[in-house]
């Protein structure tokens, strides 16, 4: 489905990488010739993915990080530049669906869990990706947002915060590092069939059966579709695109 982009000799690093957009993603980035570091929590599905990735003839390693722990967003940065020599293209993409309900039964926990892996994750990420990155002299990074960061949804408030959360720290990120060769924006994805959307439908089967129903496009976005562009944000061809935010949902938001 990809366009033709030639990364080989490039470094990329996706984060939540052993399922779903990021796991479309790390293969997509693999498939155009990059050396790829896949991040996840889980250490024995983060190894499986890479592994995958090698018998098809990539070149991949796996690290496990829990985005939300500073340290460990340091160490995963540290990792590639140890192992490949550079990060030339981050997706920043780890995500959990937090609480779904009334928010006014939320717990500060549970708001608290979200948005350390939703938003201080991202930011611990780019973090350290920007100052890797500074140190070469540019690179490409793209954040993971969600239609959740463009609109409100009934039961899912603290979701949805962090997910605006993303799109300021894409902003602010953007337009402070473009004119170092950094371009930072961010991908709003909209329903995608991946683990965690069959999470929701467990934990929130109404308003996901609404939200199905209200897709202009009739049907559920597919991961390697958000892996298409991401692939265009972090290449040259996106080099005048700074700060921004794509939707990549069927038409959801703009309907
Ligand atoms: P997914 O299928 O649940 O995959 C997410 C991956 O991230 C899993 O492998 C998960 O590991 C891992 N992860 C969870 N917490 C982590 C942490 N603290 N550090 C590192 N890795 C962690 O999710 P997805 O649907 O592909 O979603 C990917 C991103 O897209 C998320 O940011 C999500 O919010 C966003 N998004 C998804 C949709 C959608 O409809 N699917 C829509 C809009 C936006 P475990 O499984 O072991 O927890």
């Amino acid at each position: 489905m990809n366009p033709k982009y030639d990364y080989a000799g490039k470094v990329a690093l996706v984060t939540g990488a052993s399922a779903g957009i990021g796991l479309a993603t790390a293969k997509a980035y693999a498939e155009a010739g990059a050396s790829v570091v896949l991040a996840d929590i889980d250490t024995a599905s983060v190894e499986r993915a890479a592994a995958d990735l090698v018998a098809a003839g990539h070149t991949a390693i796996g690290v496990t990080c829990d985005v939300s722990d500073e340290n460990q967003a340091a160490s995963l940065v540290a990792k590639a530049d140890e192992t490949y020599g550079a990060l030339d293209m981050a997706f920043n993409n780890a995500g959990i669906a937090g609480p779904s309900g009334k928010l006014t039964d939320e717990t500060a926990e549970e708001f608290d869990a979200v948005n350390g892996v939703n938003l201080r994750g991202v930011w611990a990420c780019m973090k350290h990706e920007i100052i890797q990155m500074e140190k070469q002299g540019g690179g490409a990074i793209v954040n993971c947002s969600s239609l959740g960061g463009l609109v409100g949804q009934a039961g899912r408030a603290a979701y949805h915060g962090t997910k605006h959360g993303v799109i300021g720290l894409t902003k602010s990120a953007g337009v402070e590092y473009v004119s170092k060769g950094i371009q930072i924006n961010a991908v709003c994805p909209g329903v995608i069939e991946t683990p965690m959307l069959g999470d929701l439908m467990k934990r929130s089967p109404e308003a996901m059966e609404q939200v199905q129903r209200d897709q202009p496009i009739g049907r559920l976005g597919q991961p390697e579709e958000i892996a298409a562009a991401v692939l265009w944000l972090s290449s040259p061809a996106a080099s005048f695109v700074a700060g921004a935010y794509l939707a990549v949902d069927g038409g959801f938001v703009a309907h």
